[in-house]
């Protein structure tokens, strides 16, 4: 039997952190691992209307790593494109998809509908979005759940299998086995990794060996403080605001972040801390979200599984509301009581949290708390970095608002969480590929593997392929 030919492209996430997209191809079939969307910035979103660099209806099939925009929010451009094939992931990822692509459906239809709006004011043509919510359902047709650790069969020899990556609901590592000269080899895809010790659901599983590896690196230059640091801070701010009758505004993406603030809050709430205080959750996906949450204790660790037994709900305590409608969030302003407002988008790029800025940033009474990965040219990091002032929906805003950087609620393992993940591959793969990353990050995850474990490491571009042998 011939040696088997196999390849390997990068089609996002390459030499960036969002819009993972990697073509796996073996044996003339050809696997997408993630298809997500660009975020952060012009330059990059103007990649989402780009060809994918390969032909969807060449595509096989699809396996995803979790529910993330940033890794599923290309899908239905896949499906639009032509591709038909099955879309394979664990159960609590095809349940909290629908929401979440759903929702990146009507966004983009509705800022389409914006910027086509001020486009024929201007007597020029108008624009399509990507997809709309109609090429929504076709896609979601095509998911397949799968449980943890179930080798799935995929024909030919091929297998895949699902392990816990520790980082959201649902969230896996992928293994495939490639039959190889009368064996077969492992090729391994991260996925996001999490953290370990985060709240509600397991920790990362560590691959054992892996033949090839696709590796993440988001945090690969960056340590985080440990969870206990933040609660005097977090204490401290909730007298502060009690005083003022401020607000702390926690932007939050919809999905992970915000189930786990709430879970936070439960805590607090239990201890009495948050009696002076109304939390608003406003995001009506969120609260979407967080009902999957509810329906899949199986994917949560011991320590909530124990909570629940006793205390039931851990997603909910006494104080929480729910802004569902436009105005019931615009009413989150105007109220003079110390409140918590976790609100969409969690880089400050749209959403709700806008308009909680443009009305409270400039405020010395407001927090701003981040809780998750800031990229480079977002409204966000810019706020973070110290900015004095920004552009919020079409106004100046000053920032005279506190801002707290609680990096231990990120969902992502941090530097020495990328190196523990690693700690139990004790043969160097054949070839390890760093994506998921900036390039600091990227070339500090990958200059670690090659000097202290021996990996041989690239760091692929954009479009890059690489043979695997
Ligand atoms: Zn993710
Ligand atoms: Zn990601």
């Amino acid at each position: 039997m011939a040696t088997p030919q196999a390849k390997i492209s990068f089609h996002g996430a390459a030499g960036t952190v969002t819009g993972s997209c990697h073509l796996l191809e073996y044996e003339g079939r050809q696997i997408l691992l993630d298809c997500g969307t660009f975020q952060g910035g012009a330059d990059l979103e103007a990649r989402n209307a780009q060809p994918f660099g390969f032909s969807p209806k060449s595509v096989e099939r699809v396996i995803l790593s979790h529910a993330h925009q940033d890794h599923a929010g290309r899908l239905p451009k896949l499906v639009k494109e032509g591709f038909r094939g099955p879309i394979h992931c664990t159960h609590a990822t095809k349940d909290i998809s629908r929401p979440m692509i759903l929702d990146a459906a009507h966004i983009m239809e509705t800022e389409a509908g914006w910027k086509s709006k001020r486009l024929r004011r201007a007597g020029r043509e108008g624009i399509e979005p990507i997809y709309t919510t109609e090429d929504v359902e076709p896609c979601l047709q095509l998911f397949q759940g799968h449980d943890y650790h179930a080798d799935v069969d995929l024909g030919g020899g091929v297998k895949v299998r699902f392990t816990d990556a520790g980082h959201i609901l649902g969230s896996a590592t992928v293994e495939l086995r490639l039959p190889w000269d009368g064996g077969e080899r492992r090729f391994v895809f991260s996925g996001d990794i999490g953290q370990w010790g985060q709240a509600i659901i397991r920790d990362p599983e560590v691959p054992a060996a892996a033949d090839w590896l696709v590796m993440e690196s988001t945090y690969g230059d960056r340590s985080q403080e440990a969870p206990t640091n933040v609660e005097p801070e977090m204490v401290a701010m909730l007298a502060d605001t009690a005083k003022t009758k401020g607000m702390i505004l926690i932007p939050s993406f919809a999905l992970g972040r915000t189930q786990e603030m709430l879970f936070y809050f439960h805590k607090l709430a239990a201890k009495h801390q948050l009696d002076r205080h109304s939390v608003y959750l406003d995001s009506p996906l969120a609260s979407r979200v967080t009902e999957v949450y509810r329906a899949h204790p199986e994917c949560f660790d011991e320590e909530t599984q124990k909570l629940i037994a006793t205390q039931g709900e851990v997603l909910d305590f006494p104080g929480l509301r729910f802004a569902e409608t436009r105005d019931d969030s615009m009413r989150v302003d105007l109220v003079t009581e110390p409140r918590i407002v976790v609100a969409a988008s969690g880089m400050c790029e749209a959403g709700r949290v806008l308009h909680h800025l443009k009305h409270n940033l400039w405020k010395a009474s407001t927090h701003v708390v981040f809780v998750g990965f800031q990229a480079e040219g977002s409204l966000g990091r810019r706020i973070l970095d110290g900015a004095h002032s920004v552009r919020v929906l079409g106004e100046t805003v000053c920032v005279s608002a506190k801002l707290h950087n609680f990096s231990s609620f990120s969902a992502h393992a941090d530097r020495e969480g990328l190196h523990r993940w690693t700690s139990a591959i004790t043969k160097p793969p054949r070839k390890t590929f760093i994506v998921h990353g900036e390039e600091s990050a990227a070339a500090t995850l990958g200059s670690w593997l090659e000097h202290d474990r021996g990996f041989d490491v690239e760091i692929p571009d954009h479009h890059d392929s690489f043979i695997l042998d």
